[in-house]
């Protein structure tokens, strides 16, 4: 029997566990067993591990996941895009699995709400086989019906996991908000999907990007991947500062449109003051549920803002988001992102970096050890 390490989320707040699980001896049909290569560390990580989202444990966290395939299963042989599949190609895959046939799958054609969702490294329990349905792992298990992407060799790991599912995740969210030519945008946030919508709105035409944040290091982060402007929360402290801020840079209207990447509810206000009149304004960051703030509704009819909220990403996103890197690896340096790099036996501590802001990207590198 072939067993292999896990970091296992057992108790929300308590220090994830090392386990070892036996490894599947063959996958079956449809199934692809990979070894890991590398895993990030997303800020989701670190409010699943504090039980902000209803989760079924014991869970191997990890849905940001670079490996090599080490067996197929009969009957795959192609990635999502119809690229041939073999042993020993490097693939990542959307965390999602979902089941084609609901409501919202079929009907709506919203893969991200189908009712049977479930996803790798969050809502799949890792205490029965195949056990390895999570990032922090040196095997990775994908069933059936997952959504796999072939990388290309001109494509780093590292781009990859900096990228992380924010890229995939701000793809969506501006895809469903639409940037006009020219726009000047506002992100609030400074953090990996902050700093992917400052790449995604920069692509997809705007004339300027505007990011709110901190720490210094995270902007400065966003000054490398082309922000305009930044304005750091830490020097700029108050809500009417920063609106004032905007305004300057905007002649006094504001921004045609503002991309919530922070989580927490104050900012929501704060970005609807930041909007010009007509203006649109996505609320992207608050995968968790924050809890609630006062707000006037009457700014939205006043400003005639449209209002966007989206949900993960589809695997059609993951696509563009490989696309997307291999096009641009100098423009925006996503594998410069990975800040810090931990063995499995380090996952508390790598979790703990993501935590505390320190680190601009966290990643699990698993030592494998056969016993
Ligand atoms: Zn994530
Ligand atoms: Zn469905």
């Amino acid at each position: 029997m072939t067993t292999a390490k896990a970091s296992v989320l057992e108790q929300f707040k308590a220090p994830l566990a090392l386990r070892n699980y036996e490894v599947p001896s063959r996958p079956e049909p449809g199934a692809i067993l990979v070894r890991t290569e590398m895993a990030g560390i997303c800020g989701t990580d670190v409010h699943l591990w504090k039980g902000e989202l209803t989760i079924a444990l014991p869970v191997i966290l990890g849905h940001e996941t670079v490996g090599r395939i080490e067996a197929l299963g009969d009957g795959i042989e192609r990635d999502w895009s119809d690229q041939p599949l073999q042993v020993g190609d490097r693939v990542t895959w959307s965390p999602g699995l979902t089941c084609g046939v609901c409501f919202y799958c079929a009907e709506k054609r919203i893969p991200t709400r189908c009712v049977n969702r479930r996803a790798y490294g969050i809502s799949q329990p890792c205490n029965h086989a195949p056990h390895f349905l999570g990032g922090y792992a040196e095997f990775h298990y994908l069933k059936p019906r997952s959504t796999i992407f072939k990388l290309p060799d001109d494509l780093r790991t590292e781009s990859v996991i900096g990228a992380g599912c924010a890229l995939n995740t701000a793809l969506h969210g501006v895809e469903r908000t639409g940037i006009g030519l020219r726009d000047i945008v506002v992100v609030q946030g400074a953090g990996p999907v902050g700093i992917a919508a400052l790449a995604v709105a920069k692509s997809a035409g705007a004339s300027q990007v505007i990011v709110i944040g901190a720490p210094k290091h995270r902007l400065e982060m966003a000054e490398r991947f082309g922000a305009d402007h930044v304005i750091d929360i830490d020097q700029v402290r108050t809500p009417a500062e920063r609106i004032a801020a905007i305004r300057d840079f905007t002649r006094g209207y504001g921004a045609d449109v503002v991309l919530e990447c922070v989580g927490m509810p104050p900012a929501v206000v704060e970005g609807m003051e930041m909007c010009r009149d007509g203006g649109k304004y996505l609320v992207l960051g608050h995968y968790c549920d924050a809890g609630t703030v006062a707000w006037n509704p009457h700014i939205v009819t006043r400003k005639q803002l449209s209002v966007f909220g989206s949900w993960s990403s589809e695997p059609r996103h993951m696509k563009m988001a490989v696309d997307f890197l291999r096009a641009t690896p100098n423009q925006f340096p996503f594998a410069e992102m990975v800040s810090h790099r931990f063995s499995l036996e380090q996952t508390n501590e790598a979790l703990a970096t993501s935590a505390s802001g320190e680190a601009t990207k966290s990643a699990i590198v698993p030592t494998l050890r056969w016993d």
